[in-house]
Formats: structure tokens, sequence, C-alpha cells
């Protein structure tokens, strides 16, 4: 699995390297019977990909490493901060039937809850939601501070973690959705500022295929 398809040029280019590096890039466009400016967008391509690295005064040489080891190394690096959506909150105070409105208006599957501050105090699926309809209690007079999962039992993560980590992390709790935190203040809470749901791992991996991630 390669991350970019390679042109054929290039693929020439790598095997030069590979069998002669450190080799500048005059003496490749030699070998190859081109200017050293037509070789330059190659060059670049080659390098942003990581299949080569250039050392001034030294020239270009092989990484050794292979497309799917540069893959694993991209996706590795991708944060939160790249992949994450707008958080939907609704306050501790709203009822069931009220976070039911908002779970269709603003079409997602998990809600956080928030009390006056702002502060994260719960998480709503939208199977709590369903199984609180089950009861004969009418559903405005549910409030929905007592059937979300709580702190501290919510799985939180922060902008600059990897994404990797929370895909696991959603794997590992069977859970859609994590929500992206700020801490306030020390010790006295977190605020929403974002969310991670499996949507996201999955327009991660469709950018992925189409090489959409530098
Ligand atoms: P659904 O229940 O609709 O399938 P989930 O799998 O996301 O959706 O939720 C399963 C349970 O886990 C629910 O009770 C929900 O409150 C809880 N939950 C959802 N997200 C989190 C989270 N980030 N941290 C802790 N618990 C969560």
């Amino acid at each position: 699995m390669r991350p970019i398809e390679l042109t054929n040029r290039q693929e020439h280019i790598l095997a030069i390297v590979k069998e002669n590096g450190p080799i500048t890039g005059e003496q490749i466009a030699e070998r190859l019977s081109l200017t050293r400016a037509t070789l330059r967008p190659d060059l670049a391509i080659l390098t942003m990909a990581g299949f080569l690295d250039a050392r001034p005064r030294v020239g270009y040489f092989y990484t050794g490493k292979t497309g799917s080891q540069l893959l694993t190394d991209k996706v590795r690096n991708i944060q939160v901060q790249d992949y994450q959506s707008r958080p939907v909150v609704v306050q501790d105070s709203s009822s069931v039937y009220d976070a039911i409105c908002t779970m269709f208006l603003e079409d997602v599957g998990t809600l956080f809850v928030v009390d006056k501050h702002s502060t994260l105090v719960g998480v709503l699926s939208r199977k709590d939601l369903l199984r609180a309809s089950l009861g004969k209690q009418s559903l405005e007079t549910i409030p929905v501070s007592i059937i979300m999962t709580r702190m501290p039992n919510i799985t939180i993560c922060k902008k600059d973690d990897f994404i990797i980590e929370v895909a696991k992390k959603l794997i590992d709790k069977q859970i859609d959705g994590i929500p992206v935190v700020r801490e306030v203040e020390r010790g006295s809470g977190f605020e929403v500022v974002g969310r991670v749901t499996k949507t996201n791992i999955t327009s991660l991996l469709v950018d992925l295929s189409n090489d959409e991630i530098i």
C-alpha cells in the first residue's frame, strides 16, 4: 500500500537514490538526461512524502521507509483538532423531551450535558433517551441529569491528543462519541470545545484513501 501513486519517473529517481545515495539533484538529473529544474517537482514530492530525505551539501538519500510505514507515520501524527466537529450541548436542567428535540434538530447521536457554568457534567446517547422513553412518566418532567452518564465516568479527550488514541477509546469503551474538552481551571472541571465521533474517524479514512493528508 502506498500513500501516493508514484509516476514512472519518480520510481526511477527512487531507484537511483536507493542505489547511489547520498546523491545530489544535479547528479540524478544527469543520470536521467534531464535538467535539474525538470526534476525539482518530483524531488519535492518524494521528499514531502517521506521517501527521500535531503541534507544540504550532502544530497538526497533514501529513508528506507515503505509506503505503508509512511502511511502509519502520517496517521499517528494526526491530532484531534484536525478532525473534530463542533459539540452539541444541553443544560442539565433540560428535560428528556427537549434533549430528544435537540438531537433531531442538530442531527447528532450524542449530546453533552453542561451545568450553568458550562462545565461538562454528562453524556446522553440515543439509547439513553430511548430507554427513558420506555417508562410511563411524561418526558417533559424527566430532567436529563437523572438519565445521563455522568462525570467522572465520561471518556474525554483534548484537542492535541492523537486521533488514533481517540479511535481506540471509541472501540474499547464501545461508544459513538467523545467530547473534546479544555480544563477551565485546574480541578474545576472541563469546558466542551468539540466532539469526535465514529463519523470523524470515517472521514479521516476517506481522506487517507484520497491522499488528502499532508
Ligand atoms: P448508543 O447508546 O446510542 O448506542 P453509545 O454507544 O455512544 O450510544 O452509548 C452507550 C452508553 O455509553 C450510553 O449510556 C452513553 O451515555 C454512554 N456514553 C456515550 N459516550 C460516552 C463517553 N464519551 N463517555 C462515557 N460514557 C459515554
